[in-house]
C-alpha cells in the first residue's frame, strides 16, 4: 500500500507520515529533504539559485542525504529549496527517486507537497494536512527557538504565507489537495489526535478498497 501525505510547510504531515510509516510498518520518504537536498548545495558551493541550470547540476551532488543535519532544516535552506523546487527541470530530475521509492514491493509512505497529483496518484490512500498559517507560524517559531535560534513570530508568519504562496502558485506541480485525498486540519488537534485521525481516514481506504 502507498500512502501519499501532502500539504503545506508546517502542518505536521511529516510527524503524520512518519506515524503511519511506524504503524504499518512501511518505508518513509520525505521529499522535502530531497529540494532542500539541492538547495543546500547549491549554497554550499556558492551557486546561483536564480539559474535554473545550476540547480539541476545541484540535483547530481546531492549524494546521500543525512536527515539529522541542521543545516538541510534551517529556514534559509527552506526557503532556497522552495524557490529551486518551482523549476521544472528540477522537478523532473528528481521524479524517478521518488517514483522508485513509491513503487517498492510492499509499499511506502511518502510526504511533500505532490505526492497524491504527481509521484503517486495510483496511492491507496492519500491524505492533505493542513492547519491555519498563524498555527504554522506558532509551531515553526517554537521549534525555532527550541534551537536556541532567535526568531519573531510575525516574521516566521511572513515566511511562512511567502512559501505557502510561491508552492501554490508555481506552474510545476504546485500545492494543490488532489481530488480523491482526505482532507485533516490538524490546527487544533494533538499530535496524538492527528495521527489517530490519520489512521482512521487510512484504515477506511483500506475498507472502502477491498483490502481489508
Ligand atoms: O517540506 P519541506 O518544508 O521540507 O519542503 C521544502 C520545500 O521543498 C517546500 O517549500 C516546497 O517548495 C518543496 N517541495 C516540493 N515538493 C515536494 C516536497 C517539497 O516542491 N514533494
Amino acid at each position: 500500500m502507498v500512502i501519499a501525505v501532502d500539504g503545506p510547510a508546517a502542518s505536521g504531515k511529516g510527524t503524520i507520515a512518519k506515524a503511519l510509516a511506524r504503524h504499518y510498518d512501511l518505508p518513509h520518504m520525505d521529499t522535502g529533504l530531497l529540494y532542500r537536498a539541492v538547495a543546500l548545495s547549491l549554497w554550499r558551493f556558492g551557486g546561483n539559485a536564480g539559474n535554473p541550470f545550476e540547480a539541476v547540476r545541484a540535483v547530481e551532488e546531492i549524494g546521500n542525504i543525512d536527515p539529522e543535519d541542521e543545516e538541510l532544516r534551517s529556514e534559509t535552506v527552506g526557503e532556497l529549496a522552495s524557490r529551486v523546487s518551482a523549476y521544472p527541470a528540477v522537478r523532473k530530475a528528481l521524479l524517478e527517486r521518488q517514483r522508485a521509492f513509491a513503487a517498492q514491493d510492499g509499499g511506502a509512505v511518502l510526504d511533500g507537497r505532490d505526492i497524491g497529483t504527481v509521484i503517486a496518484p495510483q496511492a491507496g490512500a492519500k491524505i492533505f494536512v493542513t492547519a491555519s498559517p498563524e498555527i504554522r507560524a506558532e509551531r515553526r517559531h517554537k521549534e525555532i527557538t527550541a534551537r536556541g535560534v532567535n526568531a519573531h513570530y510575525d516574521e516566521v508568519l511572513a515566511d511562512i504565507r511567502a512559501r505557502d504562496k510561491r508552492d501554490a502558485s508555481r506552474d510545476a506541480a504546485p500545492l494543490v489537495r488532489a481530488e480523491d485525498a482526505d482532507l485533516l486540519d490538524t490546527s487544533n488537534l494533538s499530535i496524538d489526535a492527528a495521527v489517530q485521525r490519520a489512521i482512521e481516514l487510512v484504515e477506511a481506504r483500506l475498507q472502502a478498497s477491498g483490502l481489508k
